[in-house]
């Protein structure tokens, strides 16, 4: 009989602020594995030591990290712990692209937010900032060895553990997030599709020639394949672990009808932007929320638009928004 391990140990990693925080989490038994790798900085790099060494472990001792989905905080130390240990970087084929060719997947994102995503929403000098935050995860990419890559079928199931994980799909954060179920144990690696308080629907470029790929919609549809799933624990991408899945799913599909409500009252009162409506929907917090609030508007913006109540007219590049009768 194999040695098991059935629930994964979570590892909290600082990133960016000094609240800021991404999780790990860890198997040991029957090999040591890492589900997702943090944020590239030498403080996380020390706290994931801290917390191997407080298991037994070192670096060195890990075989496996598998990434839930290519943004910084997820897969960012995977190229130093693939040069200080044996392990195989894991990522699923719906993403695994990302780990081969990240510079010029996430330059074509940067441009398309630079031309099109951010002059489309009004926005005049905030979205430097977020620009200016793109660039610098390109510039914090360290190459994964292409022969430490492991690319698998979306449709394989992993052990981890000793116990046998369903991989599965869920777009809508992002569009290559996979999460991970184990239906006997009833626990779900959520990564950020399910987090509390929200996880935010992440505007990615087009493929060449397409339009943009609403993810609100998906995250709905992900929300509600998620609340179909037997679980009795939740181990998200960031924040403590949690249960009763199915009250954060509603909590959470009401909290975006509303604000699409209060989405839809703005445009009616006048708010002609994305950044108007961004404005008026956040107030003081605006500034705060920054971009994932801006992902959100878009998100109303496009449920609205899907239901026929809302209508866009680019006008010198920037989206028009009004409401049909
Ligand atoms: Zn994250």
């Amino acid at each position: 009989m194999p040695i098991k391990q059935a629930s994964p140990i979570r590892i909290e990693l600082p990133f960016l602020s000094s609240e800021g925080s991404v999780n790990v989490y860890l198997f040991r038994e029957p090999e040591p594995l890492l589900i997702d790798a943090g944020f590239n900085s030498a403080n996380a790099w020390h706290a994931l030591e801290t917390a191997l060494a407080e298991q037994g472990l070192v670096v060195a001792d890990l075989m496996r990290v598998i990434i839930t989905h290519p943004h910084v905080d997820h897969y960012g130390l995977a190229a130093r712990i693939s040069r200080e240990s044996q392990a195989k970087i894991w990522m699923a084929d719906v993403g695994v692209k990302w780990l081969y060719h990240f510079p010029e997947l996430w330059q074509q994102r940067i441009d398309y937010y630079r031309d099109h995503f951010l002059p489309g929403l009004g926005l005049p000098a905030a979205g430097q900032t977020f620009l200016h935050l793109m660039q610098q995860s390109l510039d914090a990419w360290e190459p994964i060895p292409l022969d430490r890559i492991v690319n698998f079928p979306v449709t394989q199931a992993l052990t981890l553990g000793g116990l046998d994980w369903q991989t599965l799909h869920m777009t809508g954060h992002d569009s290559q997030l996979t999460c991970f179920y184990q239906p006997e144990t009833r626990q779900l690696l959520s990564a950020d599709m399910l987090m509390i308080p929200t996880a935010t629907p992440v505007v990615e470029a087009p493929l060449p020639g397409e339009p943009r790929r609403p993810a609100l919609p998906d995250f709905l549809q992900s929300l509600e394949r998620i609340a179909t799933l037997d679980v009795a624990i939740v181990y998200p991408g960031h924040g403590v672990p949690f249960t009763d899945h199915r009250q954060v799913i509603h909590n959470q599909q009401t909290r975006i009808q509303a604000r699409k409500e209060e989405c839809w009252q703005q445009i009616a009162s006048g708010a002609k932007t994305a950044a108007m409506v961004f404005e008026r929907l956040y107030g003081v917090r605006a500034q705060a929320v920054g971009m994932a609030g801006l992902w959100m508007v878009v998100g109303y913006l496009d449920l609205l638009q899907a239901e026929g109540r809302v209508a866009v007219e680019t006008v010198a590049g920037v989206w028009h928004f009004h409401v049909k009768n």
